[in-house]
């Protein structure tokens, strides 16, 4: 399988031989948590077992310079510098310090994309009913994508914030973020791109996205552990925000009335975090990296593919996805049966997929008046005999 046709110069069988779940499970959920390979799981199990032995501050100290080099993969893929990279959590997390970060006022205007992820419009909402916000969703166009000047004519002075997801959490849809982004400079005006869903599963560059704040996670397509995430945060643009709140790593307290921040992105991070998720997150980048981003995009893309044009076929299958070029999240409803029980009954062949309700992309959803949806989302590990037997699966059902 090690061939460059068809696999897009991805050596399948030796990335599954280096991830122990491919020999128990058909993995389509790759847009919830995806499976770690194997030098991640032990770089995880290695530093568990080093604070079990050592304990866990003397741990981090023999750590310290793997900590130091996770800065570095990150930075290398998306294209930034250490110091603007600030390791968190989640993706929640790293996207809200940002987002409160921005001290909105009342008569703010925030524009925004219809299939913006819940939880940062729930952050709209809030702020909107704070301050007095005004929260715009950008239509889309006939593809289906953000609509790049329906953006441009809506940008005035009063725009705060230009805030999107690349890859929205329910389906295959890729907005145009470098189009976003030569809009957001043109207009001086602050780009937050939600990178949850792209990281890992496609390259990703900052400076040809032209934004000014980045945040994802390290489950997803990257492979990383749980519980882990990072923030990006442009140099020039790190003083024109104010963190919500500071602990002691992200400043210094100099005097009896005084205290200074630490000059980058590190002041949007706190002190006491999950040091082996974190190692294993860099293993996860390095990991990527590795295969090279073309390649991976390239081959998970071509499964989705595959995918799709089965679907097509099944009587009362229906692919939701929108985009000029759909990327690996494949969305889909059958008429024989709610997205639920679809994945219920999957999974006990063996495959994992996952279910995306309105409220977690709500404009969206419910524009086009979908409650539910099956997302199955290949990465490049699959198999093409993993998604014909899976759209075997799905003609059985329907
Ligand atoms: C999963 C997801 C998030 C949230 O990521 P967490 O790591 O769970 O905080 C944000 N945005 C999008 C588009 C997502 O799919």
């Amino acid at each position: 399988m090690s061939d460059a046709n068809g696999s897009g110069g991805i050596d399948v069988a030796r990335a599954r031989a280096e991830t122990p779940a491919c020999a128990h499970v058909k993995h389509f959920n790759n847009c919830g948590a995806a499976l770690m390979p194997q030098a991640v799981i032990e770089a995880v199990k290695r530093h568990i077992d080093r604070e079990a032995l050592m304990g866990g501050y003397e741990a981090a100290d023999a750590a310290a310079g793997e900590i130091q080099s996770v800065y570095a993969s990150l930075a290398r893929l998306i294209g930034c510098r250490t110091e603007e990279i600030a390791l968190v959590e989640n993706a929640t997390v790293a996207w809200n310090m940002a987002f409160v970060s921005l001290r909105f006022r009342p008569g703010d205007r925030i524009l925004t994309a219809m299939a913006e992820y819940a939880s940062n419009y729930l952050n709209f909402l809030h702020v909107a009913r704070r301050h007095g916000v005004s929260i715009e969703p950008v239509p889309n166009d006939e593809s289906g994508q953000l609509d790049t000047r329906a953006l441009a004519e809506r940008l005035d002075a009063r725009v705060k914030l230009i805030a999107v997801t690349h890859v929205p959490t329910n389906g295959g849809l890729v907005n145009p973020a470098a189009a976003i982004g030569r809009i957001a400079r043109e207009a001086g005006v602050p780009f937050l791109l939600d990178a949850c869903q792209s990281a890992g599963q496609m390259p990703l560059d900052v400076e040809a996205m032209g934004c000014d704040l980045l945040s994802a996670t390290g489950r997803k397509f990257l492979r990383g552990p749980r519980g882990t995430g990072f923030l990006y945060v442009r140099q020039g643009f790190l003083e024109q925000l104010e963190p919500p709140w500071l602990d002691l790593r992200a400043a210094e307290w100099t005097g009896p009335e005084s205290y200074e921040m630490r000059p980058d992105a590190r002041r949007f991070e706190n002190w006491e975090f999950n040091v082996a998720g974190l190692l294993g997150l860099g293993v996860a980048v390095n990991y990527a990296l590795a295969w090279g981003l073309e390649a991976i995009e390239r081959r998970a893309r071509g499964l989705a593919e595959r995918l799709r044009t089965g679907l097509r076929e099944i009587p009362g299958a229906r692919v939701h996805d929108l985009g000029r070029e759909p990327c690996a999240i494949v969305s889909f409803t059958l008429s024989a049966g709610e997205p639920a029980d679809i994945t219920a009954r999957l999974k006990q062949e063996g495959f994992n997929l996952s279910v995306s309700g309105a409220p977690s992309t709500l404009l969206d959803m419910r524009a086009r008046g979908i409650a539910h949806l099956v997302r199955a989302a290949p990465h490049y590990y699959n198999t093409e005999d993993e998604v014909d037997a899976l759209l075997a699966a799905l003609r059985r059902l329907a």
